[in-house]
């Protein structure tokens, strides 16, 4: 879902794919830097002159259209941002350290005291905890503070004229020109992140025009510059994505010796009752009641690290950035903010994340040993994971599909001896 691109999802995405585009900007080649340049310019000014009939038919007026594209150019920073493929991952735990760092929970609780009454008007009128707010306001723009440094038309008509997110943002495109002609904005104003994500809550455009209100009440909505309106308006999406009052995000446990790992993925749901029969239990020792409804068992780094129980609420939290290691970063950020404690599990800070030709590697042993894992695309999804857990389970091994260094040895070591 893209309410903004998250990051670590689109590298996951596009891992593998390097757009036409992105060589040129990463690499200079033995090819003059100046014909390519050229060309680029000649087709993205061919996209700009096009793309006037394309917005014409889904409603925008011409001259919104040309006063929005007037003074915009193909963005170089925006064409290597969008090819960036990074050699290393961010492990969860590194993720987490800065995203519910200390600096963000007591820069937290000072946004909480400043912004009371707006807080508290929020959260009355849609039930979404103001830590909860006050926890994506700060995961997405350090509470305000960074809110897109580009110009959001020439972001997206970057993005929109070559290259992997093309579709995405020619849709987010008409969606910014509505957005203009509905709030009569300055289009030189209207910044961005290069993915078209704005304002406090980095709201993309078309989820402005499906959630954003006004929540100071002075008939405009200004995410950029009104908290009041960027907190009632995520507030309102995650209320239209069904959040549960008074229901938890997540809670971490504890997981019995033994424990069949295989029930742990996003997918398999249990009751709090059915999963205590089976020896989950509360970190804090309390029992492990919340609402009574159906969570599931997630691990974030595998066997070897913390556990959660997650609930329909952390699946909304998703809805705003479709990435479990947000959904965790915010929940946890969140219930720092409210006074709970740090996370009691410990990391497998030793581990260190597979290189992407390990996880082609990693694929390829899958599949020869007889566990298809799916396209080969050094992407470990879902399929690689499903694949993952057979091996380890037919292996006698914790089947957590968390794949590791001493896995990738120990498929090694098996196929050598089977060839043997
Ligand atoms: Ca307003």
């Amino acid at each position: 879902m893209f309410y903004r691109v998250p990051a670590a999802a689109l590298i996951l995405l596009f891992a593998g794919v390097v757009p036409a585009v992105a060589q040129s900007a990463a690499a200079p080649t033995a090819q003059p830097a100046t014909v390519s340049t050229e060309m680029a310019d000649a087709r993205f000014a061919a996209f700009v002159r096009d793309f006037r009939a394309e917005a014409s038919a889904q409603g925008i007026a011409p001259q919104t259209y040309d006063r929005a594209m007037a003074h915009v150019a193909r963005n170089p920073e925006v064409e290597r941002l969008n090819a960036e493929q990074p050699e290393f991952t961010t492990p969860v735990w590194t993720y987490l350290d800065s995203m519910a760092s200390d600096r963000r929970v007591s820069d937290g609780h000072i946004k909480l005291l400043e912004y009371a009454p707006v807080f508290s008007s929020v959260e009355w009128k849609s039930g979404v905890p103001k830590e909860l707010l006050a926890a994506i306001w700060g995961d997405e723009s350090n509470y305000g503070e960074a809110t897109g440094r580009f110009n959001m038309f020439e972001a997206l008509a970057t993005l929109a004229y070559d290259g992997p997110r093309a579709g995405y943002a020619r849709h987010e495109l008409i969606a910014a020109f509505k957005m203009l002609e509905k709030e009569h904005y300055d289009p030189v104003q209207m910044t961005s992140s290069w993915a078209g994500a704005f304002g406090q809550m980095q709201f993309v455009p078309s989820s402005f025009l499906l959630h954003a209100v006004d929540g100071d009440g002075d008939g405009k909505i200004d995410l950029w510059n009104s908290p009041g309106d960027a907190l009632a308006s995520a507030a309102q999406l995650l209320d239209d994505y069904g959040w549960q009052r008074g229901a938890p995000c997540l809670t971490e446990v504890f997981l019995p010796q033994g424990f069949d790992y295989a029930l742990a993925n996003l997918e398999t749901e249990k009751t709090p009752s059915e999963w205590a029969a089976l020896g989950v239990r509360s970190v804090s020792g309390a029992a492990l009641g919340g609402s009574g409804e159906p969570g599931a068992i997630y691990l974030p780094a595998g066997a070897r690290g913390p556990a959660f129980l997650v609930f329909g609420n952390f699946s909304v939290v998703l809805k705003y950035n479709n990435a479990a290691s947000y959904g965790l970063a915010v929940c946890i950020l969140a219930d720092r903010l409210r006074g709970g404690g740090r996370i009691v599990g410990s990391w497998p800070r030793d581990e260190v994340p597979l290189l992407p030709v390990e996880r082609i590697a990693f694929q390829t042993m899958l599949r020869a040993a007889g566990y298809d894992p799916g396209v080969i695309d050094g992407v470990l999804g879902r399929g690689t994971r499903a694949a993952l857990r057979a091996w380890q389970k037919a292996h006698g091994l914790a089947a957590d599909g968390f794949p590791t260094k001493a896995l990738l040895a120990r498929l090694a070591q098996d196929a050598q001896a089977t060839r043997r």
